[in-house]
């Protein structure tokens, strides 16, 4: 598996902190899979919605995708749940 390497102490795989998508809410605009240069997103092109494909490799605490979608199709934890991962700071 691919090693995502650590967090402020603690193993990036053990972070939630990840894009869900409401595939319902979708408009297919693709802005999100367009935006995040992380590789974060394919392209589901039979349903026409983006698809988590990589979710570690999210930034932790960026939502900055979330803000392009002008559905609100993308959601976040809140940031309050990151404090109990920091560990070495
Ligand atoms: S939050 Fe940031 S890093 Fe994560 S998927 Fe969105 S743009 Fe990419
Ligand atoms: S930005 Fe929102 S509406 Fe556009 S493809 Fe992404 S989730 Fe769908």
């Amino acid at each position: 598996m691919e090693s995502h390497g650590m967090w402020k102490g603690t193993p990036r795989e053990q972070i939630p902190w990840h894009p869900t998508v409401d595939n319902a809410k979708c408009a297919g605009c693709r802005k999100c899979y367009e935006f995040c240069s992380h590789g974060v997103y394919a392209w589901d092109d039979d349903a026409n919605t983006p698809e988590v494909i990589e979710p570690f490799r999210c930034v932790v605490g960026c939502s900055s995708c979330s803000h392009e979608c002008e559905e609100g199709a993308i959601a976040f934890p809140p940031l309050s749940i990151l404090k109990e991962f920091v560990r070495n700071t």
